[in-house]
């Protein structure tokens, strides 16, 4: 049973084992070749580079190599011998190849040509046999590890907070419902409406849009926490950052501040950042030239001007800008654009909520830097966000990056009992359903802090995909829900 003694390509490249005998297995990306000899393009998804193989059709029969056709797969033996050929210092001389699964190239979807994003996207089922997507979801990965070795190394413990649950933790009503009930024939209270009493929690439940407040209970037991999971928010926003179904990362510490809270934001963002430059080198070069392919198409003025290489290193090495909104509004109010009356929404007086366009104006053409915006207006934050003494404001920050905007939303957190249930008088925001929540503020309330991090959106940035859609495996959106 050696069917698994298989060696990686990725291995191979590293270790250039010239003279040996190996066995590889992967997907045909192209053939080409002659009567004498056909040269197959290996791809076994351990690296963006495939391998050669080198068929001499006195050793493979014409009946195998015909089947060795773009996306079959394919186990081969043979001997790696250092390469004539430019492009690759080694290759493997076939000595049998045996065809796992064929591919009829007539019906196979993907073939060696460009495909638009918008095809890929039809064959999500597919995507992942080409170099971009291939990269993307090696990145993908490489991000997600770090997330877990920057707060394991930092002594912080991960927490799998429900998907399942009975709050709307922001409040924003965006919620899919969970019911097991009869759509078509739901049981009525005396009122008329549907009687949930009689639904499998016995209660209204939905898919959870933060797992922020469950984090809150965890770190006032385990101090320093962070939980990193789906979250679900039916938002009828088809943009190229939102996503109905995505995957957040959500720090909560006890005995931190804002300044605390800001500090790990940025901390953490450059060592994620960092952790995909050391580790993902040749899937990041080849996102780079994607990028400067897909920007040269574009119209002069709205090519970016650094390279993925270039921005990613710049968000590595320099200090984030940090002001507060109201500094913000000033800059906003007196910009360009907004004199112009270029922006969507123009920024009249405090108070306004910033839009996507007022983010990327900040980050891409005024600092040219990521921003930590703080101290937001109360009335365009949550709850649960802690009231500075001006009385308007709260200690909110979000952290805005060039190409994306928002990638990090975060407050230090109310903990004194009274101001918080006060403003949940004012929001409206039932307190009896919330029994749990308070209780940490009723019994061994301390300062505390956190945020989250979309991870689709730091796949993103450090991708430069251009759509959020392009970042996880299968994506779901209004409309779209197909794999
Ligand atoms: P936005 O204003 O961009 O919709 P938000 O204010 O609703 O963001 P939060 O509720 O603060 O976002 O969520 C925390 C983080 O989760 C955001 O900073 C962002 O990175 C990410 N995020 C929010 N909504 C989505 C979404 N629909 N798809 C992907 N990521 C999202
Ligand atoms: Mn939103």
């Amino acid at each position: 049973m050696a069917f698994n003694k298989r060696v990686k390509i990725k291995t191979i490249l590293d270790t250039n084992p010239i003279g040996t005998e190996v066995t590889l297995m992967g997907w045909v990306r192209t053939k080409r070749g002659n009567k004498n000899v056909s040269f197959i393009a290996l791809n076994d998804g351990s690296i963006i580079t495939n391998y050669q193989v080198v068929a001499d059709p006195n050793l493979i029969s014409e009946e195998i190599l015909k089947k060795c056709a773009t996306g079959a797969c394919l186990k081969v033996t043979g001997n790696v011998v250092a390469s004539q050929g430019a492009g690759q210092s080694s290759e493997l001389n076939a000595t049998s190849i045996e065809v796992l699964g064929e591919a009829d190239p007539e019906k196979y979807p993907l073939q060696p040509k460009k495909h638009s994003m918008e095809f890929l996207r039809e064959n999500a089922h597919l995507r992942m046999r080409t170099n971009t997507f291939s990269a993307v979801f090696r990145v993908r990965h490489a991000l997600a590890f770090a997330v877990h070795k920057y707060f394991n190394d930092k002594g912080f413990f991960y927490i799998h907070t429900p998907i399942i649950t009975a709050s709307d933790a922001e409040g924003a009503g965006e919620t899919f419902k969970v019911t097991t009930l009869d759509l078509k024939n739901p049981p009525k209270t005396s009122e008329g409406g549907i009687d949930y009493k009689q639904d499998f929690f016995e209660r209204e439940t939905n898919l959870t849009v933060s797992g922020q407040l469950e984090g809150e209970l965890a770190a006032m037991a385990l101090a320093d926490i962070y939980t990193f999971g789906p979250t679900f928010r039916a938002e009828n926003s088809n943009t190229t950052r939102h996503l109905a179904e995505f995957w957040m990362i959500e720090p909560e510490m006890a005995f931190y501040d804002a300044e605390d809270n800001a500090d790990l934001a940025e901390d953490f963002l450059k060592y994620v950042i960092r952790y995909a430059l050391d580790n993902c080198a040749e899937d990041l070069a080849f996102l780079d030239t994607r990028l400067q392919e897909e920007e040269k198409v574009k119209p002069a003025d709205q090519r970016s001007e650094m390279s993925l290489m270039d921005k990613l290193r710049f968000v590595v090495d320099n200090d984030f800008v940090r002001i507060t909104y109201t500094e913000a509004i000033d800059i906003l109010r007196n910009s360009n654009p907004n004199k112009k009356k270029k922006f969507s929404y123009l920024i009249e007086s405090w108070g306004a909520d910033l839009q996507s366009e007022h983010e990327r104006f900040l980050v891409e053409k005024h600092f040219k830097k990521p921003v930590i915006l703080t101290d937001y207006p109360k009335d365009i934050k949550s709850f649960y966000m802690r009231q500075n003494d001006d009385g308007k404001t709260v200690a909110a920050m979000d952290i805005l990056f060039p190409g994306i905007g928002e990638i990090v939303g975060g407050s230090q957190r109310e903990e004194r009992m009274d101001v918080l249930t006060k403003r949940m008088e004012e929001m409206n925001i039932p307190q009896d359903e919330m029994w749990w929540y308070l209780d940490t503020r009723r019994f061994g309330a301390t300062p505390h802090a956190g945020f989250g991090l979309g991870f689709e959106r730091m796949v993103l940035f450090v991708t430069g995909m251009g759509n959020i859609r392009d970042v996880i495996a299968f994506p779901r959106t209004p409309g779209n829900a197909e794999f």
